[in-house]
């Protein structure tokens, strides 16, 4: 098996994947991505001291979504894009191993980060993605689920 490497910088992956943003020392705002100065309260992080990583927790709460039913063709629709509150910070990902309809989505509930290969170079080497998926397991759908639907069908 090849090597995995994380979509993002902000993804760790391990045995306990996680994600990690970039905090403002002076104010506590976060970021995922690299700033040169605070988008928040504008302190300038010159010499990489101004932001500190801190790790956010696996799962959070729903507290938006949309379904999307149109994208470019090759992705695959509907699909469930959410914005998920993990400790105080807001994740934009989507909602994944999920039937994608308002039934079984709704906001304020809990879900928990999950990984997922995206597709390998000729190397071998697989990017991995990330998403969140609901906390309760009754609520998730899996390649077995759909495996045992689609025999009893
Ligand atoms: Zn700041």
């Amino acid at each position: 098996m090849g090597e995995a490497i994380p979509l993002v910088d902000y993804l760790v992956l391990g045995n306990d994947p996680h994600l990690e943003a970039n905090e403002c020392v002076a104010c506590g705002a976060r970021f995922f991505d690299r700033r040169n100065a605070c988008a928040s309260c504008g302190a300038i992080n010159s010499d990489g001291s101004g932001f500190k990583r801190v790790e956010l927790p696996a799962t959070g709460e729903l507290t938006a979504f949309t379904i999307v039913s149109f994208a470019a063709p090759g992705i695959e629709v509907p699909f469930v894009a959410g914005v998920v509150k993990c400790g105080g910070t807001s994740v934009r990902a989507n909602i994944v191993n999920v039937s994608p309809d308002p039934e079984h989505v709704a906001t304020g509930m809990q879900v928990s980060l999950t990984t997922f290969g995206i597709g390998e170079d000729s190397e071998g080497t697989e990017a991995i993605g990330f998403g969140y998926e609901p906390a309760d397991e009754e609520l998730r759908i899996t390649d077995d689920a759909i495996e045992k639907a689609e025999a009893n069908s």
